[in-house]
């Protein structure tokens, strides 16, 4: 199969952050090459209350395994990472991996929406995503990613400068 290009969007807000977010990017080799990472945005939860803040970061890679395929491995991955899916909707967890586009796909199953639903209202999945790919048009709209964080016009994200992941 074809290599396509996927844009993961990746958190963490427990336990060691930095430790988990270099944990995925480490377990995602195996399936695909990682070309661009961004640098990491804190940002305060989103959707629920926690006194923990997520570390997000985004990246683009590269893989030849299908949508449904992925879906499952970083579901996996996540499990590696110690998540428990205890609580309903949102909740904390010590890594949580979305599909935020894969090539320029438009996917509506049950289990698996891509472009992910509701990237272009979260400043934690733009910001990130503007860094290493302004121009990438979503399919459904033919907007780029510099256009849906402008609309946005959320700006409270910390970008940490100091911290460096390994691809
Ligand atoms: P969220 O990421 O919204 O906080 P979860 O990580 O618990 O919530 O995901 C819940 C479900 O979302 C997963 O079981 C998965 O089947 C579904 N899902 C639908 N579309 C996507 C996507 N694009 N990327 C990742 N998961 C998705
Ligand atoms: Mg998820």
């Amino acid at each position: 199969m074809e290599v396509k290009r996927v844009i993961l969007s990746i958190g963490s807000n427990l336990g060691d952050r930095i430790a988990n977010l270099q944990e995925a990017l480490n377990q995602l080799a195996a399936i695909g090459s990682t070309s661009k990472c961004s640098a990491i945005y804190e940002t305060a939860p989103w959707g629920f209350e926690s006194e923990h803040s997520f570390f997000n970061i985004c990246i683009e890679f590269w893989t030849d395994i299908s949508p449904e395929e992925l879906l499952q491995k970083i579901g996996s991955i996540e499990q590696i990472c110690g998540r428990s899916r205890t609580s309903g909707s949102y909740s904390s967890r010590t890594l949580d991996i979305d599909i935020i586009l894969y090539d320029n796909l438009i996917i509506d199953h049950e289990n698996l929406t891509v472009p992910h639903p509701l990237y272009d209202q979260r400043e934690f999945v733009l910001a990130p995503m503007a860094e290493i790919v302004p121009e990438l048009t979503d399919p459904r709209n033919e907007k780029s990613v510099l256009e849906l964080w402008t609309d946005l016009g959320q700006h409270a994200a910390r970008r940490h400068n100091d911290l460096v992941l390994n691809f």
